[in-house]
């Protein structure tokens, strides 16, 4: 494969926040960072090789590897870099330049150059859902007196839509990443069996479910630095958010698809209890990650980009939002505030689902992505009658 130079690359990874007090232009390759770094020892290349990727101008290479997305952001290499060249911010801005680069629809592009792009696309998306939820009033369901304001097949159509939307554009995202990395591999000449996929996608799937490779990093940290409280530790948090996220997503497609939107429910029906606990779970996390981020201190939490605080706090106003409603719900007679409520719950939510392959949130799809194909990268080789007979 001829090798294409852009040498503009690392001008325009900066645009997405590689840059500031912190820059990974003074970085000459000493190649520390890849020693400390918890997680680089299974491969031992990024961050080094990804920063120098860039540094020659190797787009192709750098969106089609996947050492990219094995990084959990702990800010360990930038602590001890000598050149204070932020590498672990530099791998952060690599990641949303590749969302930028997957995404077809240059909405990604515009929501992560800028805090003002990000703003816009938000506003679209904002106006657009609030829009389409008020055109019509003129169904709802009478058992619930919260959705003759908000009629709720209004709701369950615009959310299908949605959903299908969102599903096609993140699909073609990883099948992009998949293609990169796929006719890269193919080009070093190296044979991928495709009979290890299941399993890959199985370790994948553990992997990001349960953080394993995150608690290992979280691990090394802590014997390092010394002890933290289980529940503040970066992958219980992480993890925290994660399966609030997964718990609430679940309860509300569940919702979607057994019963009809608005029929009263008690508090214990599962899946009220399912996204009321998810709920709650989720809110720890993301308050954990707010409230880092407001006090500053060591990376990764030093230096936080626009990109790095909306994402976060999206989320918490869609589950307090969620939350609250789990009250005005079922009020008897909900009043203009508990309607006011209501309507923002369902656009915060739907904003979040629509924006999700264009900001940070992605690197959910692309990271799980990237552990499948790294362990089908490294998946053992088929050792045939001949070799066998040879050892
Ligand atoms: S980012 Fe820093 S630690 Fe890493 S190779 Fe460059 S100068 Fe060395
Ligand atoms: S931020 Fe942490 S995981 Fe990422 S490259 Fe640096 S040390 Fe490794």
């Amino acid at each position: 494969m001829p090798r294409i130079v852009d040498e503009k690359l690392m001008q325009k990874i900066k645009r997405h926040g590689a840059g500031g007090k912190l820059d990974v232009s003074a970085c000459f390759n000493c190649g520390n960072c890849t020693a400390v770094c918890p997680l680089a020892q299974d491969s031992g290349g990024f961050p080094r090789r990804v920063i120098r990727m860039a540094q020659v101008g190797m787009e192709r290479e750098l969106l089609a590897s996947e050492e990219l997305w094995r990084c959990y952001a702990c800010g360990e290499c930038t602590q001890t870099c000598p050149r204070k060249a932020d590498p672990a911010g530099f791998m952060a801005a690599a990641r949303s330049y590749a969302i930028s680069r997957f995404d077809l629809t240059g909405l990604a592009g515009l929501a992560n150059r800028s805090a003002l792009g990000n703003l816009l696309v938000f506003l679209f998306f904002s106006t657009f859902f609030s829009i389409l939820l008020s055109s019509n009033g003129s169904f709802g369901h009478p058992e619930l007196p919260i959705f003759q304001f908000l009629p709720g097949e209004w709701i369950h159509d615009i959310g299908v839509v949605l959903f299908a939307v969102v599903g096609l554009s993140a699909f073609l995202g990883l099948l992009s990443m998949t293609w990169r990395f796929w006719t890269m591999q193919r080009s070093r000449g190296v044979q991928l069996r495709l009979s290890a996929i299941p399993g890959a996608i199985f370790s994948a799937l553990e992997d990001a479910l349960l953080h394993r490779r995150f608690r290992n990093c979280d691990e090394e940290q802590t014997a390092v630095k010394g002890n933290q409280p289980w529940y503040l530790r970066p992958w219980t948090v992480h993890l925290a958010v994660m399966s609030g996220f997964l718990a609430m997503l679940l309860a509300t497609t569940l919702d979607y698809m057994l019963k009809p939107i608005g029929s009263p429910v008690p508090p214990w029906y599962p899946m009220r209890l399912l996204g009321l606990i998810g709920g709650l779970v989720c809110l720890y996390g993301v308050s954990v990650v707010l409230v880092r981020r407001a006090k500053g201190g060591q990376a990764p939490y030093d230096r936080s980009s626009f990109a790095d605080w909306f994402f976060p706090v999206l989320l918490f106003c869609t589950v307090v939002t969620g939350l609250l409603c789990e009250i005005v719900v079922y009020l008897p007679s909900p009043t203009a505030l508990g309607h006011g409520i209501f309507f923002a719950h369902v656009v915060l939510a739907m904003d979040l689902v629509a924006m999700m392959p264009l900001t940070k949130f992605a690197h959910v799809l692309y990271r799980t992505l990237a552990l499948a194909l790294y362990a089908l990268r490294h998946a053992p080789a088929k050792v045939t009658a001949s070799v066998e007979a040879r050892v």
